[in-house]
């Protein structure tokens, strides 16, 4: 039994990164690495980024914040948005890792930890724009930001931002949301708040809608070269990872590969998609529990190497490609590939 491999390619996420840092001049770039780095590694993914001059990383989690700080140095920004307990904030606080606050409870227990440590929790409040996943509601705005506002005159917070998640169902959606959050800015500096980082996107919008940038965008799918579902093509952004797979026997006309739902890989794909092979495009007809069966070309043989998706084999299948056709998005078929694949750095 051969394993399959994905390989993530340093060179290429360097180049999206660069792509994006472009695109969104002159916001800031903050590389989302939740989900282990969106299976390609959050690790590496970190240590090319701030590398490459990316001044925030955000992890979703304050573990993997707290993990990351010695990996890039004390200048690069990490942020933690999840609402966690009291020891992951101070194990936050001590790791200089900047938090999303989305309710007063957590916004009263950071105040409360950080002034139990003798430190400055930086803080970025998040208005709830009506999404209701977390956040500020309209009702508890101010109070939040005069809470956070005291705490910071008393040495305890600095308020650094303000921020929120669009559900980039329609761009009208978005609109609302927007100015739902441009409202509660407004609100803050009316009462006294600097909020020097205001955030709103992810991806999609990012790319596509300047309009709703703020001074950070948060960007993760595009970085790896994940590019939407059923959305455009993007110039310049490429996968970042190739998930390649062995011919270990061939049986009449078809070839068994070394990848299978085990794997991660849906068994829903069989009949759904072709693979890159060396003569080209393959139907892949079937997906056992530790093989794949793809339909053999002339002069096939033991050891080639299938293309899942990346930038070998047939050139455009992508996690994206995959993901269309079977109803989910590219992040997902990246995300759900096990411990068994092995991960090699080109
Ligand atoms: C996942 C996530 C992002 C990044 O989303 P992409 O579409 O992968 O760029 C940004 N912000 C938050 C809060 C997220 O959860």
């Amino acid at each position: 039994m051969t394993r399959p491999v994905l390989r993530v390619d340093e060179a290429v996420l360097r180049a999206n990164i660069a792509a994006v840092t472009r695109r969104v001049e002159p916001a800031e770039l903050m590389m989302v690495v939740k989900d282990d780095g969106y299976g390609l590694g959050a690790r590496w993914s970190a240590e090319v980024a701030a590398d490459a001059g990316v001044g925030w990383i955000g992890t979703y989690d304050i573990p993997t914040a707290v993990r990351l700080r010695e990996v890039v140095g004390a200048e690069t920004r990490l942020f933690a948005w999840v609402t966690s307990d009291d020891e992951e904030i101070a194990d936050a606080l001590l790791a200089d890792v900047d938090l999303g606050v989305g309710s007063l409870d957590y916004l009263r227990r950071v105040i409360e930890r950080a002034g139990a440590l003798g430190v400055r929790a930086r803080i970025h409040l998040k208005v709830d724009t009506g999404l209701h996943r977390n956040g500020l509601a309209a009702d508890e705005w101010d109070d939040g930001v005069a809470l956070a506002l005291r705490a910071q005159g008393e040495g305890r917070v600095v308020l650094v931002g303000a921020w929120s998640h669009l559900a980039e169902a329609s761009d009208a959606e978005d609109d609302d949301a927007q100015a739902r959050f441009l409202a509660a800015v407004e609100r803050a500096r009316v009462l006294g708040a600097e909020l020097p980082y205001v955030h709103l996107t992810a991806s999609a919008a990012t790319w596509a809608r300047p309009e709703l940038r703020g001074t950070l965008v948060r960007v993760g799918a595009f970085c790896y070269g994940i590019r939407s579902a059923d959305g455009p093509d993007l110039p310049g952004i490429a996968p970042a990872a190739e998930l390649v797979a062995m011919v270990e026997r061939i049986e009449g006309d078809e070839v068994v590969v070394g990848i299978g739902s085990f794997d991660g890989l849906p068994s829903i794909l069989a009949g759904r998609v072709e693979v890159g092979t060396p003569a080209g495009a393959r139907p892949l007809r079937r997906i056992d529990p530790d093989s794949a069966r793809v339909a053999a070309w002339e002069g096939a043989a033991v050891g080639d190497e299938v293309v899942l998706f990346g930038r070998g084999g047939s050139g455009d299948v992508v996690p994206t490609t995959l993901a269309e056709a079977i109803g989910t998005v590219g992040e997902e078929i990246l995300c759900r590939l096990t411990a068994h694949v092995r991960r090699e750095q080109v």
